[in-house]
């Protein structure tokens, strides 16, 4: 039986950190999310992120705009928070609609305020081995749990499963600068299994409900699953056949209570790493 990674604990004991620290500065970390259109999904996540700021100290500020707002409409509010000094962390909640160029509104959000990790100046840093300002929540969950439950990485074949900006892409570069030998799955990628059965550490970020089962994972396999599903009445599930995995792995993360509060928890360090770079004077 596998021993379960607890992202639940984990996210805790670093929020509690994470609030003690805010709660003596005069002044608070601020994240500035800008949410576009009325996905009933994106509205829970954005409140979901106010909510835990709220509890930490983090003041946030949500900026609402119509389905219809043009790009130019939406760069502007970007540069307008990009100057703003109280703002330290800017977020654009996506999917953006799709009259929308995605790319460019990501790219104009400064890199000092660039939460997500989106912009190619901290992305190229992750790719050429170098620090970024901060880096992407989920991935940064991801390595900080490994860390935790002391889960060596140097020198393991780790295999991701997804290629995605947000997960996958930039984790297989994390992991790589961990000295992890990496290799990267994706939709086009054949005979999956022979290679998922090579991982010591697997990641499944992909979204699809019971795509990695026991046969396809070797014994005292780390399983990280990042997947976000449904199942048919309607409870939250992973990537991973959790039941029958769980009994061959060494480690495993549930869903939910694994990756995902991590995510916000990154969400919420990475705001307030941001607030120290731009105030390094006034921060002992
Ligand atoms: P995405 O749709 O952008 O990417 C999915 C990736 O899976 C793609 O790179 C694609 O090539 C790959 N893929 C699709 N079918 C495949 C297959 N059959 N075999 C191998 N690879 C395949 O999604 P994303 O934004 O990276 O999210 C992936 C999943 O992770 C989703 O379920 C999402 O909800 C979840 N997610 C969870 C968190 C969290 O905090 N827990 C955060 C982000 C995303």
């Amino acid at each position: 039986m596998a021993q379960i990674i607890d992202g639940k604990l984990v996210s805790k004991k670093i929020l509690e950190n994470l609030s003690d620290e805010i709660l003596f500065l005069a002044q608070k970390p601020c994240l500035a999310v800008i949410i576009v259109g009325n996905d009933s999904a994106s509205k829970i996540y954005v409140n979901l992120k106010k909510k835990k700021a709220l509890e930490l100290g983090i003041e946030s500020i949500v900026v609402e705009m119509p389905e219809t707002v043009s790009q130019e409409e939406l760069l502007e509010k970007i540069e307008q928070l990009n100057n703003d000094k109280k703002v330290n962390a800017i977020l654009v909640q996506l999917p953006l609609p799709q009259h929308i160029d995605t790319k460019i509104i990501l790219e104009k959000i400064t890199p000092l305020k660039d939460v997500d990790c989106f912009h190619p100046y901290n992305t190229g840093h992750i790719a050429a081995g170098t620090k970024p300002y901060v880096y992407p929540c989920t991935p940064k969950g991801i390595i900080r749990l490994l860390e935790y439950y002391n889960i060596p990485v140097e020198g393991k074949h780790a295999v991701v499963i997804g290629r995605s900006n947000i997960v996958g892409r930039p984790l297989a570069q994390m992991l790589l600068n961990e000295n992890a030998t990496v290799t990267i799955c994706h939709s086009r990628t054949k005979n999956l299994e022979e290679i998922t059965k090579t991982a010591d550490i697997l990641i499944s970020a992909v979204g699809q409900r019971n795509l990695i089962k026991a046969n396809m994972v070797k014994d005292d396999v780390v399983v990280i699953d990042v997947g976000m599903n449904r199942t048919e009445d309607n409870k939250l599930c992973g990537d991973v056949d959790f039941y029958n995995v769980e009994k061959k792995a060494s480690f495993i993360t549930p869903v939910p209570g694994g990756v995902g509060p991590m995510t916000i928890c990154s969400l919420m360090q990475n705001t307030f790493d941001l607030y120290k770079l731009q105030n390094k004077n006034q921060v002992t």
